[in-house]
């Protein structure tokens, strides 16, 4: 199927797990965008660059090659030959993405290397902040999720107890609530619904549900 669908929304309104079973129902390839700005994160850490030196950020992704390779339960994220799937999902990771993501030169040459990830498929599923507004604006059907604050920061609480996490749900609505405010008041390319987007509040519905909505939508 030759559909390009892009899903955006806050932190754990749901995006990544729904938009993986879309494009397993759909057999089509999901491209996680939020992977790529973390595995930039996580490169700049590992080889000591600040996340406010705009220049070195864009030398770095200039000479990161990030593979998607297909696999269960997950995709894995591959970096310059190196598997870094788990190591891209810690609460550091997650901390400080959202200020490489603020960027506006590292967030062009991301949307350039996705927007050529998807020439290069016959559909996509892709799911990200700006999909619908800047990678994928002709995108055939495009999604917003949402959910209350304290739906998303439980979800994300929930995952992180399954890694270990011993800290206080608190926290996490903080941290989310954090994130939410970097993202959405940045000055390129902010968290922002697309005009054509279809809104899908999560707060009250089951992953399944809200997969059964996109796919229904999709047949068109
Ligand atoms: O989706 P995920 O939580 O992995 O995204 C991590 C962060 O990467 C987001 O909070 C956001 O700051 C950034 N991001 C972005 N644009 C995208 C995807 C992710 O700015 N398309």
């Amino acid at each position: 199927m030759s559909i390009q669908i892009a899903i955006d929304g806050p932190a754990g309104a749901g995006k990544s797990t729904v938009a993986k079973r879309v494009a397993t129902r759909l057999a089509i390839p999901y491209i996680d965008t939020g992977a790529m700005y973390r595995s930039v994160t996580w490169s700049a850490l590992q080889n000591n660059i600040s996340l406010y030196d705009e220049q070195a950020l864009v030398a770095l992704v200039d000479n990161c090659d990030i593979q998607f390779i297909p696999g269960e339960p997950e995709q894995k994220v591959v970096l310059n030959g190196q598997e870094i799937t788990t190591a891209i999902r810690t609460s550091d990771i997650g901390a400080l993405v959202s200020t490489v993501a603020t960027h506006a030169l590292v967030r062009e040459k991301l949307v350039q290397r996705q927007q050529q990830m998807v020439n290069t498929t016959l559909g996509v599923v892709m799911d990200g902040r700006d999909i619908g507004t800047h990678v994928l604006p002709l995108a055939d059907v495009k999604f917003f999720l949402t959910a209350s604050l304290h739906m998303r920061a439980k979800r994300r609480f929930d995952e992180l107890v399954l890694k270990g996490y011993s800290g206080l749900y608190e926290d996490v609505v903080c941290f989310v609530a954090k994130r939410d405010e970097l993202d959405e008041t940045r000055e390129a390319s902010p968290l922002k619904k697309a005009d054509d987007a279809v809104l899908l509040d999560t707060t009250a519905l089951a992953i399944d549900e809200v997969v059964e909505m996109i796919i229904a939508l999709c047949k068109y």
